[in-house]
């Protein structure tokens, strides 16, 4: 665990090694909190990791806490520099994530969509709704629907500013040839969202935000499979398979138009049918092998009011319904995600 150092304190009756977060240990601090860590770090003295905080602080967010300082006999197993020390049962890095939460603002990645976000604050969520601690969940579920947007026109500027992003750093790295594959976990964690909120059993309070991650995840067919273990149990990988398959099954009855339609919508010039033929067998020709369907839309969309396609002669009115099918559709279809994923 990065950013603890050891302490030599003195206990009730001899003096400790302790293995504190340098971040949150407050030397005035009224409340020593100790958590075992589940993954022990090798290197580590011990499992046990401590925090020394403010008690009035912690009771003000939770009423939980608030509740076991005001009991007559707190639980309280020792009491080293002076200072009661509480054991909870929680893993250290979940205490660690929520507490920094608390007590150290900056620990909160900023932006809109910050990569790591769920890694950071995974701990901070399980433990808010754990505690009770209302606002801050309530503060974290606002985060994460804000970087998981359920509206079409938002969710298309988060592809943009995450491509560029990507794309950026992949420059820096010097991997900047076409086509090379950027995995999720240095994309924007969709694995670690879907964890977060199985762990924190938020599914109902996050349905839309987990639904989007799972198709964010099927984006990456060969890459999720390959993530580092931990984080997706078996449920999930049945839900990436089969939502995925029950999208690309709806954007196709959707977005595809039948001959009878084309018929009665569209004009019957030749050329312009010629063009529209050659522009529809492209589109639905390179369509099935698309990651990013939603995205490979609005890329078509874009296409279509270039004028390239008025020059292959699609005319004008024509381009123009067959643009608002496209938009509507994708938008109808987008709507059902959570419905695909979440059974
Ligand atoms: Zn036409």
């Amino acid at each position: 665990m990065a950013d603890t150092e050891t302490h030599n304190l003195s206990s009730s009756d001899s003096s400790v090694v302790l293995r504190v977060d340098r971040h949150l240990w407050f030397e005035d601090g009224n409340l020593i909190i100790a958590a075992r860590a589940s993954k022990p770090d090798p290197s580590a003295p011990d499992d046990l990791l401590y925090f020394k905080i403010y008690r009035e602080m912690l009771g003000l967010h939770s009423p939980v806490f608030r509740q076991m300082f005001r009991l007559p006999t707190p639980v309280v197993e020792e009491v080293i520099d002076g200072v009661q020390v509480a054991q909870l049962p929680d893993d250290a890095y979940d205490v660690q994530s929520f507490l920094r939460f608390i007590f150290c603002p900056s620990w909160e990645p900023q932006g809109t969509y910050p990569p790591d976000y769920a890694s950071r604050m995974g701990g901070a969520l399980k433990l808010s709704v754990k505690y009770d601690a209302e606002n801050l969940k309530e503060h974290i579920f606002s985060r994460l629907r804000q970087a998981w947007p359920r509206d079409i026109r938002e969710w298309d500027r988060r592809r943009w500013v995450i491509d560029d992003e990507v794309s950026m750093k992949m420059l820096e790295m010097g991997k900047e040839e076409e086509g090379c594959p950027v995995p999720p976990d240095e994309d924007f964690e969709p694995h670690a969202v879907i964890a977060m909120i199985r762990e924190s059993c938020c599914q109902d309070e996050l349905r839309d935000v987990l639904a989007l991650a799972y198709y964010d995840l099927s984006c990456y067919p060969e890459g999720f499979m390959e993530l580092p273990s931990g984080y997706l149990i078996e449920d999930d990988f049945r839900r990436l398979v089969t939502g995925r398959a029950e999208l690309v099954n709806l954007l196709t009855i959707y977005v595809q138009l039948s001959p009878s339609e084309e018929a009665k919508t569209y004009c019957r010039n030749e050329e312009c049918i010629d063009a529209r033929g050659r522009l529809w067998s492209e589109l639905w020709g390179e369509f099935a092998a698309q990651p990013d369907c939603f995205g490979f839309l609005n890329r078509s969309l874009r296409r279509l009011q270039s004028s390239r396609f008025y020059a292959a002669h699609v005319c004008g009115p024509c381009a123009e319904k067959l643009e608002r099918h496209i938009r509507e559709n994708r938008e109808k279809v987008f709507k059902w995600i959570p419905d695909c994923f979440i059974i």
